[in-house]
Formats: structure tokens, sequence, C-alpha cells
């Protein structure tokens, strides 16, 4: 037995995941998305260039595919896909500002697999390129929140915010808080953020370590430590989310994974999903198209909905959903292989009128037959034996109340349509 790749999932019933796709296809374009696509393959300096060398994302989880004698550059599974937004953005020469666009694919990080967390996982990503103002946030977290609560009905989660500042902000913002994190205030951090206070100082706020986060509760925080306009656009997005009965709470020690984010970072939580509590996450990312060759800054904003964890969320809640139910399925079935071709006929002009139909092609029993179109789920058989070859007729089952009757093949189309 050859076994699937650990973290990875076998979708052996799509139904669900699809109506999540077909959701977020209708809202996110009656905002205005368009959605596209980019590879899975993408050069690692992509990658090592935007999210920060020492992100755990870069330093731990990076699939890197072997490279080949010939090729210079070393590639990998995509980690995450804003940046392939971004580049795809920069490489084709995008002229259409704000340009809004969603995609939805596999990303891949090398992380130890658990309940929600995989290493191959499906995300859908928003993006806002080109988005100078933060009511440019407030109306992507807008529509997020309206996905979740008006589209898929969760009434079980929260939305967290924080805001990073800008450029200006860090340098200084940074050195207050290496002060404190060396200082006797923060004696007894972990050695994982010792680590992250020398490589990636705003990173310690995401340890896990319950003693490590008693001691941040006394870190300076950085929205105490901005410009008058990154205070100015802080006060702007709460307001502006208020105004829009979006409801959150202000978490200050949100500051994702990834180190292209700056000023406006959210989270999207609910305590439902136990250790991996968020759903979506997302924030500003106004430098990352400089990061990666362009020419200028080009202020954007984007998001990534986890797919496995909604998943995981509207479980109990799929009654609620009006997830598309299957065509009534029409079973055809010929009695011998004389019948074969007449039943491949049959089931050809049944499909043109767009009816959903399946041949049984094994030699059973008429019983055994029924068995197994019962398990299919199907609504009607017509069986095909000797007479009614030669009779031009099928006898119909309706599955559903037992009745049975013989009608001509050519009345077969209308019959079902009625
Ligand atoms: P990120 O790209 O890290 O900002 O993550 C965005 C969202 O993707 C998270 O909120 C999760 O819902 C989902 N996600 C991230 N990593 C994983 C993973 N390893 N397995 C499943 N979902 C994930």
């Amino acid at each position: 037995m050859i076994s699937r790749i650990k973290g990875t999932q076998d979708f052996l019933d799509l139904s669900f995941y699809n109506f999540i796709i077909d959701q977020a296809k209708d809202h996110f374009g009656a905002y205005h998305f368009d959605e596209i696509s980019t590879p899975i393959l993408e050069p690692v300096e992509l990658f090592q260039r935007s999210l920060g060398e020492h992100t755990d994302v870069i330093t731990k989880e990076m699939f890197i595919i072997q490279e080949h004698a010939e090729r210079s550059e070393a590639i990998c599974l995509r980690p995450e896909a804003t940046a392939s937004t971004m580049r795809a953005f920069v490489e084709n020469g995008v002229q259409v500002t704000p340009w809004k666009v969603f995609s939805h694919g596999s990303m891949f990080r090398y992380e130890r697999p658990q309940k929600g967390r995989y290493r191959e996982f499906h995300q859908i990503n928003i993006e806002i390129i080109g988005a100078q103002s933060v009511s440019h946030d407030v109306h992507l977290i807008t529509m997020l929140e309206r996905f979740f609560a008006e589209k898929l009905h969760l009434d079980t989660f929260a939305l967290a915010i924080n805001y990073l500042g800008c450029a200006n902000d860090r340098p200084a913002y940074r050195e207050k808080l290496y002060a404190f994190l060396t200082s006797k205030k923060a004696e007894g951090i972990c050695e994982n953020c010792q680590v992250r206070r020398e490589k990636n100082i705003m990173r310690v706020f995401d340890c896990k370590n319950p003693k490590c986060q008693e001691i941040y509760l006394k870190a300076p925080k950085i929205i105490e430590h901005m410009c008058q306009t990154c205070n100015q656009e802080w006060q702007s997005l709460q307001d502006q989310l208020q105004l829009l009965s979006v409801s959150f709470v202000v978490r200050t020690n949100l500051v994702r994974g990834l180190d292209y984010y700056n000023k406006t970072v959210f989270e999207f939580v609910s305590n439902d999903l136990g250790a991996q509590n968020a759903f979506c996450g997302g924030g500003r990312y106004d430098s990352l198209a400089k990061e990666i060759g362009a020419k200028q800054d080009c202020p954007s904003i984007g998001a990534a909905i986890g797919i496995e964890r909604l998943m995981l969320l509207l479980e109990n809640k799929k009654a609620q959903l009006s997830i598309a139910q299957p065509k009534a399925l029409h079973v055809v079935m010929p009695m011998g292989a004389a019948q074969h071709t007449l039943a491949l006929m049959i089931a050809d002009t049944l499909l043109a009128a767009g009816l959903c139909t399946d041949v049984l092609l094994e030699q059973d029993s008429v019983k055994s037959m029924m068995r197994q179109a019962n398990r299919m789920g199907a609504a009607y058989t017509l069986v095909i034996g000797d007479s009614e070859q030669q009779e031009k007729t099928v006898t119909i089952k309706n599955m559903i109340t037992g009745t049975q009757e013989t009608i001509k093949q050519i009345e077969l189309v209308n019959y079902l349509k009625r």
C-alpha cells in the first residue's frame, strides 16, 4: 500500500468545497473582484524576498523542489499567494489600479500536521493592489465579514485587528521593544523568543508560550509609538468599521507571521476551531512591490481564507446552507451485452437533453443491478432487455414510489422531463 504524503488529504466528495468556492465567486464578484490564477510553482527567491528571511515559512516550512542541474534558479511549491499575485501584477504590467482580484488553490507548508493544519492546504486569496486609502482596508474587511456572517451564516467568530505602523515608525519601536526584551521585566522568555528578539523581533508576540504572553502584556505597544498619519489612519479604520457595524476587538499582540505586513493587520478567529483558531488573516503590504523588484511602491491590502478551517467551522451548519443537491440520476440498465450499444445511445440522448445519466455495463442480474442503482441514489432506472430492444421501448421504474411502466424509447425524454 502506498499512502498519501503526511499532511495531505484526499477529498472524495467536493460538493461542500465547491459550494464555498461558488459562494466566494458570487460574493467577491459582486464586490467587483476578478478571479485570477497564478502558478503553484514559483521561484524560491520570490518568497525569500517578500516573506522575510527569518520567518518560519522561509526557514522551516518551504517545499523546495530539487534543482535540475541545468537550471540555476531554485523552485518551490508556493507557501502563500500574496507574493505571487504581486509578482503577476508587476510582471504583467497591469495598469489599472486598484487591481481587485481573488484566486483559490493549494498552498504548501512543512508544518506539524494537526487538526486544521496541513502541509498541503487550500486558501481563497483576495487582494486589492494599488490601494492607498485606509478606506480600502475597511472595504475589504467589511466584505469578508459579510461573507462569513451573511453568505455563510457563521455566527461564532470574532474579528481581531491591530495596526503595525509604517516603515518610519518601526525602527524606533523595535529599539524600545528590544530594550524591554533585554530588561529584567522580560527575564524568563523562552529560547525561541530569545532568537526572535535578535532576528525578527516583532515575531515574539506570536509565541504560544503562556509565560511569554504574560510578559508581553507589559511590553511597549506599537500603536502607542506611531506617527501622526498612522495614528489618524488607525483611528479612521476603527471609526469606519464601527459605522459599518463590523464588530471587532483590538489585539495589540497581533503581528501575523509574514514580514511584508505593515499598518493594518487582522484575523478572523473562532473558538470552535481549537488551537488553530484563525480561519482568515490579512493585512496591508505597502512595500511588497518594491521588495520583489518593482520600480515603485504600490500600497496594497489582502487576505487569505483557510478553506479547510472554514469547512470545519461550517460542518454543523451544512443543513442551513443551500448546498446544491445533485441532479436526479437516471440509471440505464442493459440486460445483456446485446443491449449495450442501445443503452449507450439512449444515455447519449438523455445526456444531450441535460439529464444526469449513468449506465450499468457489468453483466449482472436485474436484482443486483437494482440494488446497485439504489446505492447510487437513482431516481429512475431504465431497463432494456430483449423485448424492450425489439419493441423499441424501455421499462422505467420510479425508485422512490416503486411504480413501473413501459414506454416508447422515442417518448423517453419528454416522459422524464415532465
Ligand atoms: P496565512 O497565509 O498564514 O496568513 O494564513 C491564512 C489562513 O490560511 C489561516 O488563517 C488559516 O486559516 C489558513 N492556513 C494557514 N496555514 C495553514 C495550514 N498549514 N493548514 C491549514 N490551513 C492553514
